[in-house]
């Protein structure tokens, strides 16, 4: 058989740097290479996979909707994107939907919603959009501008105008940040990619109360956060604080493409017919799957168990860690879980997850020092166990580089 690492590389853009194990097939937690290699996937598929690989309840959901109807346009409405709608509105605080097919397009969805809808309401100076340093968005122009990574945006300037920065979990200067001319805030209530680093409640309940007094909308980012990761079906749950909209994807489609953006009646008329969409938003094979998928999620015992599971890694990690001594932190929400290395170990993240491959466990990371667990809600313990001694294994090695 060729070498398709290799020959990924005679074809594709050099964007991903991928690790040299190739899946050819996956089950539950665990995926499968071509030469009978087995890994424990702790990565997935990047907070995406929330009921595992090849779920038989996903697979009789797509096929049988397979066979029905695959996509038509908005022009038209499709059963499984009304009963989709439905439950996600019957089952969060919000009133509406509008689906697409990514994090990012639901992160642009809500701010131009938002820009839009201070705009019709408050005139043009009102179009600020506040977001936080290390937050992730996406990587349309827009959404990687909202980011507070420059090192995502700045090469593609000029960028779109109107965006600050304010530090996350800080309240000194939110007084100052947001202020009549702010449309939108954005943030997520943990921030994944940036580290794993989780929203203080006085710090989201201050945004709260800020944006009340100066009519902007509070948008929570919960594209890795929301549909069961943290324990809750959205992380906002955790906090006693309501946003005004929601971004979701990630998990919403069980590992099919698909986003969403939930919002508050009052701020649904930002769009009105012809002012914003999506050729394949609310598709009906995305939307049968994401059905079937929140569906399961909201059975009982799955969010207690991602609470059951998330206590087992904590307990783990905590342990490895007394005897390796990598970590100067664990942080976790649900199963959404970073380990921040320690100064001596700084940068090493990337090499981590390389090395975890070749230990038999797929790890993530979250910025150069955090190392990033996101694994299917529904891990067996023992897969919890295997790729624990595959990630001591691993980490062992790189202290022996050090
Ligand atoms: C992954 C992610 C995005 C971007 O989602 P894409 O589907 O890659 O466009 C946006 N926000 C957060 C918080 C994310 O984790």
């Amino acid at each position: 058989m060729m070498n398709l690492r290799e020959e990924y590389d005679n074809y594709f853009l050099d964007i991903y740097g991928q690790v040299d194990f190739i899946p050819v097939a996956g089950s539950g937690s665990r995926l499968f290479g071509a030469h009978g290699e087995q890994i424990i996937d702790f990565s997935g598929g990047i907070a995406v996979n929330a009921l595992g690989h090849a779920h038989p309840e996903l697979i009789a959901a797509l096929t049988e909707q397979a066979y029905k109807l695959w996509h038509v346009g908005n022009t038209m409405v499709n059963q499984p994107a009304v009963l989709l709608g439905r439950l996600l509105i019957e089952n969060s605080c919000f009133d509406k939907a509008f689906f697409c097919n990514s994090g990012s397009e639901s992160v642009e969805a809500a701010l131009k919603l938002a820009r839009r809808y201070a705009l019709k309401n408050y005139g043009q100076d009102k179009h600020t959009i506040l977001a936080f340093k290390k937050s992730f968005h996406g990587r349309s122009l827009f959404s990687v501008s909202v980011g507070g990574q420059a090192k995502y945006s700045e090469d593609f300037a000029p960028l779109p105008p109107g965006i600050k920065h304010g530090i996350f979990n800080d309240l000194t200067e939110l007084e100052i940040l947001i202020d009549a001319n702010t449309a939108a805030v954005i943030v997520e209530p943990m921030q994944a990619e940036g580290g794993c680093l989780p929203a203080d409640k006085e710090f989201l309940v201050k945004l709260r109360e800020l944006c009340d007094r100066h009519a902007a909308m509070l948008i929570f980012d919960e594209v890795q956060t929301g549909i069961g990761r943290t324990g809750k079906l959205f992380a906002y749950e955790h906090y006693g604080v309501t946003p005004d909209a929601i971004a979701i994807a990630k998990a919403l489609g069980g590992g099919f493409p698909i986003g969403a953006i939930l919002v508050k009646d009052k701020f649904s008329a930002g769009f009105t017919q012809g002012t914003h969409g999506s050729t394949f938003g609310g598709n009906p094979l995305a939307c049968a799957v994401a059905y079937k998928a929140v569906n399961l999620i909201l059975a009982p015992g799955h969010l207690s168990g991602v609470l059951t599971r998330a206590q087992l890694f904590k307990q783990l990690l905590e342990k490895l860690n007394d005897e390796l001594e990598v970590f100067s932190e664990i942080r976790m929400l649900g199963l959404l879980i970073g380990a921040e290395l320690k100064p001596q170990y700084l940068g090493l993240a990337r090499k981590i997850m390389h090395q975890g491959y070749k230990e038999g466990v797929a790890l993530l990371m979250a910025s150069d020092n955090v190392v990033r667990i996101a694994p299917a809600h529904i891990i067996p313990e023992a897969d919890i166990y295997q790729g624990m001694a595959g990630l001591y294994k691993t980490l062992l090695h790189i202290k022996s580089c050090v």
